[in-house]
């Protein structure tokens, strides 16, 4: 059994054929962590023993010929910011380093009722805030196209795992980019939903109006058939959509993008943007127009201020979603204080690393009296005009293209002492947040020292289905999908 190379639908399928058991995709699957985790380090908890357990009452299941899930016995890998029952969920933080969830977030219990197995907690930036993995206070994960190199982030341990073959999909989350810039780095396919298809119930916050959960897939197909188990509306989060805003991806997928229209911004080809990611982007547009979609260039002024507005708001909501931690109810404390105050301070002053607290700090100033206007409110009313302009835009086109990430895969340590630089990467990828829509990232060339560069599909909001269907077609052409590095 080939795992590294299976895609989640083979498995489902070879397991319904009676071609191998839960058991042996899970076994092989280990074995396979156990010869490259030690240079990637994309896990921070494996659970084998809970997922052999899972694979145990799925193949009592075929044997029974019971009905099986969606995704019956795919292996799944989940980012460490997503609670799970009884798994360890650190958001890859000293403050969270012992922290066990007693209940499952709303996706990892749809996962588990189409009868998916988990099978271990993924890196991440810290509270993911990064977009390079580096801020996690555990591990740095490596690309699995160089290991000298960071994965993205800050879902990087998602992106990674999937990338060299450790897991036929995972899920990650994305603020401000944080599914699509790894997918980019790691030649794979990610996607952000739009906000609300999917509950973010059990996922621990960063920025709340901008988080989203999504899925990581060696595929198109792995991504959507991913999306239309964790979709849908949850009474357990309030800004979840009715079901009515779900849609069986699957179906449509192989139609076609005959007539479809995509717009290109112009402002995204100029400076900044590397070379080699700018040739392979205009590849993938002349692909587009011969498989009969219509390209047109358009302007997007925005782009560039949507940065500025993005680093307000999400450190403004982070600095009061991070409030909690204060040592008194969740995961770490401090050995020696005298009084509240200090056991405080000192708590989130230890637990807490650089870049969480950059951010803290930020939203903070941000939001207090005197600065809201000149600072805050000012940043709300630009995300207001950035979503304008893309709902202008999306009145004429169904799709728009753009690369996912201005720069390749950098060194690990290259950006680390730069926030602004890091912050810089974003710039493809804030506005989508900001705005709320749905956006993919996927594999569309490689550069000359064979690192993988993605591009990115944005759609209107509830709109997954033309994307998944236009990425499904460049996939076709391109034939990129499911490439396995050397490791
Ligand atoms: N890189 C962005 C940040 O650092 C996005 C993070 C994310 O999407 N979680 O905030």
């Amino acid at each position: 059994m080939n795992i590294e190379t299976m895609t989640a639908q083979e498995i489902r399928y070879g397991l319904m054929e009676k071609n191998f058991t839960a058991t042996e995709v899970v076994t092989s699957l280990f074995e396979r962590i156990r010869e490259v985790e030690p240079k990637i380090d994309g896990y921070l908890t494996l659970c084998e023993d809970e997922a052999l357990l899972q694979a145990k009452k799925i193949d009592e299941k075929v044997s029974q010929g019971k009905p099986l899930g969606k995704l019956a016995g795919i292996p799944i890998a989940i980012k460490d910011n997503i609670c799970t029952d009884g798994i360890k969920t650190t958001c890859a933080s000293k403050m969270l380093h012992d922290f066990i969830p007693p209940y499952d977030a709303t996706v990892v219990k749809k996962l588990k009722e189409e009868d998916a197995i988990i099978i271990g907690k993924t890196n991440m930036d810290e509270f993911a805030m990064g977009s390079s993995t580096e801020n996690s206070s555990f591990k740095n994960t490596k690309n699995p196209w160089d290991l000298d190199r960071v994965p993205g982030g800050s879902s990087g341990g998602s992106a990674a795992v999937v990338g060299a073959g450790m897991s036929p999909i995972s899920l990650g989350s994305d603020t401000g980019g944080s599914i699509r810039q790894p997918a980019a780095f790691c030649g794979v396919v990610g996607l952000k939903p739009t906000y609300g298809l999917v509950s973010r119930f059990g996922l621990i916050a960063f920025g709340s109006s901008l988080d989203q959960i999504g899925p990581f897939g060696k595929t198109v197909k792995d991504t959507a058939l991913t999306l239309e188990v964790i979709q849908g509306e949850d009474k357990l989060d309030s800004t979840s959509v009715k079901q009515a805003f779900t849609k069986d991806y699957l179906s449509t997928i192989e139609q076609g993008i005959k007539g479809m229209k995509i717009a290109v911004p112009t402002e995204f080809f100029k400076s900044g943007l590397d070379e080699e990611i700018s040739t392979s982007i205009k590849d993938s547009i002349e692909k587009f127009k011969a498989l009969g979609a219509i390209v047109e260039e358009i302007s997007l002024p925005i782009t560039e201020e949507g940065l500025s507005a993005y680093y307000i708001i999400s450190s403004a909501e982070a600095s009061s979603n991070l409030a909690r931690f204060d040592g008194i109810r969740y995961g770490y404390r401090t050995e020696d204080f005298v009084n509240l105050d200090e056991l405080i301070e000192k708590t989130r002053s230890e637990a807490f690393g650089e870049e969480v607290k950059r951010r803290i700090m930020l939203g903070t100033y941000a939001l207090s009296s005197g600065y809201y206007d000149a600072y805050y409110n000012r940043a709300q009313k630009l995300r207001k005009k950035i979503k304008e302009e893309f709902n202008a835009v999306f009145e004429k086109y169904d799709i728009i293209l753009s690369p996912t990430s201005p720069v390749l895969p950098f060194k690990i340590g290259e950006k680390s002492d730069d926030p602004v630089e890091m912050y810089l990467a974003d710039i493809y990828t804030i506005n989508i947040n900001l705005a709320g829509i749905p956006a993919l990232s996927m594999p569309c060339g490689f550069s000359k020292s064979g690192l993988p560069i993605g591009i990115q599909l944005i759609g209107s909001h509830y709109c997954e289905e033309k994307i998944l269907r236009a990425a499904y077609s460049l996939e076709q052409e391109l034939k990129l999908a499911n490439k396995l590095p050397k490791l």
